[in-house]
């Protein structure tokens, strides 16, 4: 497998519109529009850096992962994305190298891309996601 580049940091938080305020307006970040992505139960914005996003997650439901979260840790770096040439690829060689998969088949992301999660205790306590998209 190839893995192109960091393709975003997911951040959990209670409010995009709260914690806009510090990456668009302190930071100086450009807010590149928001999504909500129903069946995970969370919108998402998107705020390009470099060759790199931030991205942050909030949650659309009281049951949602992002909720769950924060309510276990509270705000902050939920996961890390990695930029693959070929997800299906990329998912086999991990399952036969014996990292557990979250997700045995890409599912579909924000933006368009084609994700899927690998599980932390796989990938000492941090929460893996390989993604492939155009540009
Ligand atoms: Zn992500």
């Amino acid at each position: 497998m190839k893995v192109l580049k960091i393709d975003h940091l997911g951040i959990a938080v209670h409010s995009i519109e709260e914690a806009k305020k510090l990456f668009q307006d302190t930071l100086g970040l450009k807010f590149e529009g928001s999504e909500t992505v129903a069946e995970q139960k969370v919108t998402t914005a998107f705020f390009p850096v470099g060759d790199s996003e931030v991205e942050l997650l909030e949650s659309t439901a009281p049951d949602g992962p992002i909720a769950k979260y924060l309510e276990k840790r509270g705000e902050g770096i939920q996961h890390i994305a990695f930029r693959v040439e070929n997800i299906e690829e990329a998912l086999a060689e991990l399952k036969e190298k014996g990292i557990r998969l979250i997700d045995e088949k890409p599912r579909l992301g924000a933006g368009g891309a084609k994700i899927a999660f690998l599980h932390p205790k796989s990938t000492h306590g941090v929460l893996i996601e390989i993604s492939e998209r155009e540009d």
